[in-house]
């Protein structure tokens, strides 16, 4: 995946957040603020429209830059400096390892800034496993990551806003692991 290739994936994830904000807006109405889907629909809105043509490293890293300034919330410093993080081992091509690679870093740096660990029902729980799944399936099929975000369903929320629902945080996938899938699938299709 050349700059031009992650530039479309980037820029493709608008119309994605487009068709998935009803989905998130719900997610997070039960078990958060309900901004999910707005929130990222804002960012890769902003992302199609400032994020021009460059090197691989250099899309990544002003998605980057772009996310953090577009997205409110807890996701957009969590999504926007990750990218920014990304980029400073992403390839001018990327390949399966080096999205592997990627990915965790992805995970560190969410760990890192959101202070997350895993069964804390949140994005980390999908990102933090995709860089095994890649590993191990030499893909990232949509079906495989979703049950990442599936099997936050039954965990309790320990962090973000979803964490002052306690035990009523149960029952609902949370909507950062749900977004998360979308973002990891869209690298994912363009190494493939
Ligand atoms: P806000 O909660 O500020 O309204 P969003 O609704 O955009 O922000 O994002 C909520 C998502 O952010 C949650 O579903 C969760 O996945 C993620 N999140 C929140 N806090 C953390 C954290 N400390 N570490 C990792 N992810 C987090
Ligand atoms: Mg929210
Ligand atoms: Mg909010």
């Amino acid at each position: 995946m050349n700059g031009d290739q992650l530039l479309r994936q980037m820029h493709g994830l608008k119309s994605v957040f487009e068709n998935k904000e009803s989905e998130l807006t719900s997610l997070d109405r039960e078990i958060g603020d309900g901004d999910h889907g707005v929130n990222m629909k804002r960012g890769f809105s902003a992302v199609s429209e400032k994020v021009s043509a460059g090197s691989a490293p250099e899309v990544m890293r002003q998605t980057g830059m772009t996310l953090m300034s577009s997205i409110g919330g807890a996701s957009g410093p969590l999504y926007g400096f990750s990218f920014v993080k990304m980029s400073e081992v992403a390839k001018e091509d990327i390949d399966k390892e080096n999205l592997i690679e990627i990915l965790d870093t992805f995970a560190a740096t969410v760990a890192s800034k959101g202070k997350v660990e895993g069964g804390e029902k949140t994005m980390y729980d999908v990102i933090s496993k995709s860089s095994e799944l890649l590993r191990k399936t030499g893909a990232l099929k949509l079906d495989d990551l979703q049950s990442l975000a599936q099997d936050t369903e039954e965990m309790m929320a320990t962090k973000g806003r979803a964490a002052y629902f306690k035990e009523q945080s149960r029952g609902t996938i949370d909507p950062g692991a749900q977004s998360a899938v979308y973002v990891i699938h869209a690298l994912g299709e363009g190494v493939a």
